[in-house]
């Protein structure tokens, strides 16, 4: 059973006499102790010896999950870091620890920065909206008074004009105002779903990698190292939210509306298109270095054909008939 390889100083097998801890394979938890071969048998995943053995290795430099002391430096390195694919997932191994936790406070402020830098357009938005609502209020109002047989439809449905008006035009704090301008306003209608798209696409890739995970060999690798290269590879969440609140200012100054005119809008879609590419790309480098596993490409393509055909059908259905609900 034992296979001799040349021994270097990344394969050399350990004294286990001098090692008194526990040594558990990073990606699935097998205990390792006694094995030769840096490789694991449980689930195929191959080490270097030193990664699993020195403690001084198991924390990271920069990295959200082991920075709780600096929580907003070491958000912000992360969110950069990752940015550079190869070299992030080079920095970071199994072995170092990981957690569930941290992982979903990171998930938290991406999309906390992410929603801070669309505050901008939503502000403009419900301005806009309450101030044709405004209009169309007095409008009715007007019609009320001056068309008898419609008057008389009102009362018997609404049982006041009032009544008819804050069911069609509600105003703020009425929460149904606040989603009307989700669908009333240009911008929103327009990117509403690639945000709910993108809010739930990391959660299914996870998802869809964890099915995959049981066809492969690597169906012990446990569930929080697929967190991690998915939460790390899809934070762009952070940088479109933030180019949207750079070009709502930039417009404001310039125009003192803040509506992102034409050229914005597609250029906007475009960027979010680049980055999703960006995202998909960092997932499979993430799987190659990180996981290591044999075809990563085709899994991550695999995963994201999934994701994909069911956000599509999402999409599909929200126009077919989301918009009628509200
Ligand atoms: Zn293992």
């Amino acid at each position: 059973m034992t296979s001799i390889s040349e021994p270097t100083a990344a394969t050399s097998s350990p004294d286990w006499n001098m090692i008194q801890e526990d040594i558990l394979c990073p990606l699935c938890e097998y205990d390792l102790r006694m094995l030769t071969e840096p490789r694991c048998p449980e689930c195929g995943y191959r080490f270097d010896w030193p990664d699993v053995l020195d403690p001084s290795r198991r924390l990271h430099r920069y990295l959200f999950e082991h920075h709780p002391e600096r929580n907003w430096w070491s958000f912000w390195k992360t969110a950069l870091g990752g940015l550079r694919p190869r070299k992030f997932w080079a920095s970071l191994q199994p072995a170092q620890p990981s957690s569930v936790k941290r992982l979903i406070l990171y998930w938290g402020l991406i999309v906390g920065v992410m929603l801070f830098g669309l505050g901008g357009q939503f502000g403009r938005a419900v301005i806009n909206t309450q101030k044709d609502f405004v209009a169309y209020r007095a409008t009715s109002a007007a019609y009320f008074k001056s068309a008898s047989q419609w008057k008389t439809t009102v009362l018997a449905q609404h049982g006041s004009i009032q009544a008819y008006l804050d069911s069609q035009y509600p105003e703020p704090p009425d929460i149904r105002f606040f989603l009307i301008v989700l669908f009333y306003d240009d911008f929103f209608r327009t990117f509403l779903p690639f945000l709910v798209s993108y809010l739930l696409w990391p959660w299914l890739t996870i998802l869809a990698l964890l099915v995959f995970r049981w066809s492969m060999r690597s169906a012990r690798v446990k569930t929080v190292h697929v967190i991690r290269c998915v939460i790390y590879s899809f934070d762009i969440g952070i940088w479109i939210g933030l180019t949207v609140l750079v070009a709502t200012g930039a417009v404001y100054v310039a125009t003192s509306s803040a509506v992102l005119i034409l050229p914005l809008q597609p250029g906007l879609a475009v960027l979010c298109l680049l980055m999703g590419g960006h995202a998909v790309y960092r997932l499979w480098i993430a799987y190659r270095k990180y996981l290591k596993f044999s075809h990563p490409f085709l899994t991550i393509l695999a995963s994201q054909g999934m994701v994909f055909l069911f956000l599509l059908w999402l999409i599909l259905e929200w126009h077919l008939r989301g918009r009628t609900l509200i």
